[in-house]
């Protein structure tokens, strides 16, 4: 069963540029406390940019539409984040190849493959207070939904829920890796600024899919 085709992977796309821009000084303010204050900023950019790209993108497969968009944040995003989030849509593009749909075992491969590829570049684990502290939960809800069968729409929804408690457990950690582990236990008491914004990348997923 198709759980997402071609025509919401860029609406899920242009929903996401359109949060980013929305949510940008709430991104920025999470990362002046911890960071440097520029999150918000590095993604409604990169992705204003992928916006700009997919409106003039000729009717490509999905592979080839994520793997521009990957390219697209890896050059025009800066700081961490821009390669991260860079890397995790090139190694999705790689996971589903060049399909017109996706069921929801291609979405489950497509973020673990995305989030296997953060941890190769990035090496957080597990606990490190950054992005993966939310898609490590959010692949295993991916793959809990699958095993019971859920429909899309259903599976989406509780994967957007566990991204958003996920970003906030982030809260009581002290952060392991990037630029808010120089500040050792001050990083305590605040939300990961890229763990925010992955969650709000799971939640405009949930909204297009839920839209059918
Ligand atoms: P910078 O820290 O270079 O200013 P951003 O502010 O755009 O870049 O992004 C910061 C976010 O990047 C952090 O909140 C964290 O989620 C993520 N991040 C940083 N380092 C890593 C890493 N090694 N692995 C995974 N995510 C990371
Ligand atoms: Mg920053």
């Amino acid at each position: 069963m198709t759980a997402l085709t071609r025509k919401q992977i860029i609406a899920w796309l242009n929903a996401c540029a359109e949060a980013y821009t929305a949510q940008r000084q709430e991104l920025t303010d999470l990362d002046m406390a911890i960071g440097d204050g520029d999150h918000g900023i590095n993604m409604a950019r990169g992705f204003a940019k992928v916006a700009e790209k997919l409106a003039a993108s000729a009717d490509q497969g999905i592979g080839t539409l994520l793997k521009s968009v990957g390219m697209t944040l890896l050059s025009s995003v800066g700081g961490a984040s821009g390669p991260l989030y860079g890397t995790f849509f090139l190694k999705a593009a790689q996971a589903v190849g060049d399909k017109s749909t996706l069921t929801l075992t291609d979405l489950a491969a497509f973020v673990e493959a995305g989030t296997q590829g953060v941890i190769d570049r990035g090496h957080a684990r597990q606990g490190d207070k950054t992005m993966c502290d939310v898609w490590l939960p959010v692949s295993a809800s991916l793959a809990a939904a699958i095993e019971a069968r859920e429909m899309p729409a259903r599976a989406l929804k509780a994967a957007a829920v566990r991204a958003a408690e996920a970003a906030e457990a982030t809260v009581p950690m002290q952060a392991r890796k990037g630029r808010a582990s120089y500040l050792n236990e001050r990083s305590i008491g605040h939300k990961d600024p890229g763990a925010a914004s992955s969650a709000l990348m799971v939640q405009a997923l949930a909204a297009v899919v839920g839209e059918g």
